[in-house]
């Protein structure tokens, strides 16, 4: 069987050597691949695996950077009794996603998916475009973090900003809580289960319910508000103390041992905004429970990006095994002519 690929060179080859010359334009017709994944985090990584063991073929698009190439070590996973590093997570799952075959390309992000009226989309990326039966988005979220020059040194080291994940951690340590609303109390009261040491610092204090800063001062929670003017950490990343730019223009330093904000999240959702994906009010898509199907026909969305997803890393594998599942009955169905 010949590729479009080579079909396309093969092509270029005979009108090369024909002797009349004139400009021909070959149109290069896209890749074609029964599964394209958006995302190369636990979700992504999981859905080219499970549709690599189908036979299916699988490429992957990744942008680089999300919620999983942070310093932290997933502890809670199951597997890994010392943990396992964030980064090197995603290495063996990508390694294992290639050994089945699955095609990925790092660092490119995917730009725009339009559907094809057979049921099938086009993916596009600023270098290629293929097409697909099947897209899964797993494009995730990030999380808005405390600002000051090196905050990223911080994230997953001594800084976090999910307690069931981390709240471990900090055991019996002083913790500084940085919010901006209720939410930002409830996590810093949350923390108690860890330890009594924490003191809470928000921007804005009209922000947050009088009712919610009452049940700091109950628990004899100090707070302050002002915003991070300066933070010391030895070794790099790992948080000595925090100096406040106080609103009432004074500066407080504050020692710590770690930090713990709940300031709002970015989901990466421009791609599934573009295709008209319903998303709730946070930017998360709705999709099917059971299949991950978004409200357009053979677009699942996985992992953290999914409106209702437990922001851990067995929930997004979890996510994915169910939409390649999914996918893969549709397409089994399509190729064996089952009704
Ligand atoms: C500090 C910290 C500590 C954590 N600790 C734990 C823990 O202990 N246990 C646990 O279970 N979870 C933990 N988590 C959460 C866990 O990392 C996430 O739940 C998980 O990464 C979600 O996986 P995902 O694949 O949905 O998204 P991500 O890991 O965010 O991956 C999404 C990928 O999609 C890519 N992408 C985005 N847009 C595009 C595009 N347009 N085209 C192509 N690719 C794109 C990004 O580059 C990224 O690589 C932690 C997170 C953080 C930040």
């Amino acid at each position: 069987m010949i590729s479009s690929n080579s079909y396309h060179y093969f092509l270029v080859y005979c009108l090369r050597g024909a002797t009349v010359s004139y400009t021909v334009l070959v149109p290069k017709s896209a890749k074609k691949y029964d599964i394209v994944v958006l995302g190369a985090g636990p979700a992504g990584l999981t859905a080219a695996v499970y549709a690599a063991r189908y036979n299916l073929k699988t490429i992957v698009f990744d942008m680089g950077f999300g919620r999983s190439t942070w310093f932290q070590n997933y502890s809670n996973y199951l597997g890994f009794p010392k943990g396992v590093k964030a980064m090197d997570f995603r290495d063996l799952g990508k390694q294992q996603a290639e050994n089945l075959g699955a095609k990925f390309h790092m660092e490119e992000p995917v730009e725009k998916i339009t559907p094809k009226n057979d049921g099938s989309h086009t993916v596009k990326t600023k270098q290629r475009s293929v097409t697909a039966d099947a897209v899964i988005i797993a494009t995730g979220i990030e999380d808005v973090m405390p600002n000051w020059d090196e905050n990223y040194e911080y994230e997953g080291k001594s800084m976090y900003w999910c307690i069931l994940c981390d709240g471990h951690y900090v055991n019996g340590k002083r913790v500084l809580c940085v919010g901006k609303d209720a939410d930002g109390v409830d996590m810093t009261l949350k923390l108690r289960q860890f330890t009594s040491k924490l003191t809470f610092v928000a921007e804005d204090f009209s922000k947050i319910p009088m009712r919610e800063l009452a049940k700091l001062h109950e628990e004899k929670i100090p707070i302050y508000e002002g915003r991070f003017k300066k933070v010391t950490g030895q070794p790099k990343g790992h948080v000595k103390s925090v100096t406040l730019a106080l609103t009432n223009g004074q500066e407080k330093t504050i020692a710590t041992d770690a930090i713990f904000h709940r300031l709002g999240i970015q989901p990466y959702n421009d791609v599934a905004g573009k295709l008209g994906i319903f998303l709730d009010e946070r930017g998360l898509a709705k999709v099917d429970p059971s299949t991950m199907e978004s409200n357009i026909t053979n677009v699942y969305v996985v992992g953290d990006m999914r409106h209702d997803s437990l922001h851990q890393v067995h929930a997004a594998t979890y996510s994915a095994s169910r939409a390649v599942i999914a996918a893969y009955q549709k397409y089994y169905a399509k190729k064996f002519h089952v009704r």
